[in-house]
């Protein structure tokens, strides 16, 4: 079975999505182009711009953007007005024409290149859409498999209503949360999220005994002291609650660890793992797409570092559908581990990779 890991289907993002009015959406989404790395260019003249146009440098939160007329401008683009000028950021691959994503469409992808099942996430810059994401589960039953979120910036002061949200979107028929450190700085949240504030809620979530995705972001800025706080405060909580199993997705934030044509991972991350059986997704396109090509050689090296430090049975391939295609394709994504690891890690260990792990986890 070939489990994509990692994947997302989301309504139209130029729309409210669970949020009170689509202006309190796009803040989200303002704020992620603010800090993403895909360049910035005019529509009317192609000459480039600047994240700096979106927010003030020193504040990283939702009140620090800037008034831009930020929207959608279909085809997977976000642009805005500047200085009589629109720009745009190419966020999403061209082909969503209004900025959605459905699971029919996702379905469709994965039919095209061989997978059997996908984990949908979920963070606010896709919207608060746990109903959304439900139904698709509910449309496509033996395909689609979905977590459920909260406001993470909300939960030391309403626990009880954080817990009935995650409760509910379970009966809805979600098989695990995505927790995210970044909505809380952006609401500039900057406490640990493990703190004692936060233990009811995460009794809470723990009780209903299903597994934990974190989003874990280095912040403020992306550096590795800031990095390695955030997993200290995660560790402190696989320490608590040993028995819940629990995944970091995305992998590592790769980008910190580019040195030349590779990567450096310092032991340092690994941490969490010694003592934990948690497991860890890979995706490598989403975060260095744009740096290496396929078939990601440069990668082969981390990847048996990885297999062989934490054994390839808490290894998960994952993609970060549809968004990875703004650099890569489905299918390279799922051959450059099932065709071009053969030489670099056992017949076993891809199995385990690109299906298996995440097979036994969400016990399929
Ligand atoms: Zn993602």
């Amino acid at each position: 079975m070939i489990i994509d890991a990692h994947a997302y289907c989301f309504p139209p993002l130029g729309e409210a999505n669970g949020f009170a009015d689509s202006a309190a959406h796009l803040k989200y989404l303002q704020r992620e182009m603010a800090d993403h790395h895909q360049p910035v260019f005019c529509l009317d003249d192609g000459s480039l711009g600047d994240n700096s146009m979106l927010s003030e440098p020193n504040d990283l939160t939702l009140r620090g953007l800037h008034e831009v007329n930020f929207r959608s401008g279909g085809y997977g683009k976000f642009i805005w007005t500047s200085d009589g000028k629109t720009y745009a950021k190419q966020y999403l691959p061209p082909y969503l024409v209004d900025l959605s994503h459905s699971a029919a469409m996702m379905v469709a992808q994965m039919d095209h290149v061989g997978v059997d099942r996908a984990l949908l996430h979920v963070n606010p810059i896709m919207g608060l859409i746990n109903d959304f994401t439900a139904q698709c589960v509910r449309d496509f039953p033996d395909r689609l498999l979905g977590l459920a979120s909260v406001k993470e910036w909300e939960i030391e002061n309403d626990p009880e209503a954080a817990i009935a949200e995650v409760e509910n979107a379970y009966q809805l028929g979600l098989c695990g949360l995505q927790f995210g450190n970044s909505p809380r700085f952006r609401h500039g949240v900057t406490s640990s999220w493990n703190s004692k504030a936060c233990r009811s809620f995460w009794d809470g979530v723990t009780a209903l005994g299903k597994p934990v995705f974190f989003t874990i972001h280095a912040k403020p800025k992306p550096s590795l002291e800031n990095y390695l706080v955030q997993l200290d405060i995660w560790k402190s909580w696989l320490e608590t609650y040993p028995d819940t199993p629990a995944v970091l997705t995305h992998g590592f934030p790769w980008r910190l660890f580019l040195r030349d044509k590779h990567l450096e991972l310092p032991d340092a991350i690994f941490r969490p793992f010694l003592e934990s059986n948690a497991r860890l997704q890979l995706l490598f396109q989403i975060s260095l797409g744009n740096v290496f090509d396929y078939p990601y050689l440069e990668l082969h090296n981390t990847i048996s570092q990885l297999v062989d430090t934490m054994g390839s049975d808490r290894l998960m391939w994952g993609t970060d559908m549809p968004n990875v295609e703004r650099f890569c394709n489905y299918r390279q994504t799922l051959d450059s581990f099932r065709t071009h690891c053969k030489d670099v890690i056992s017949e076993e260990d891809i199995d385990n990779i690109i299906g298996k792990t995440a097979q036994r986890l969400l016990s399929l």
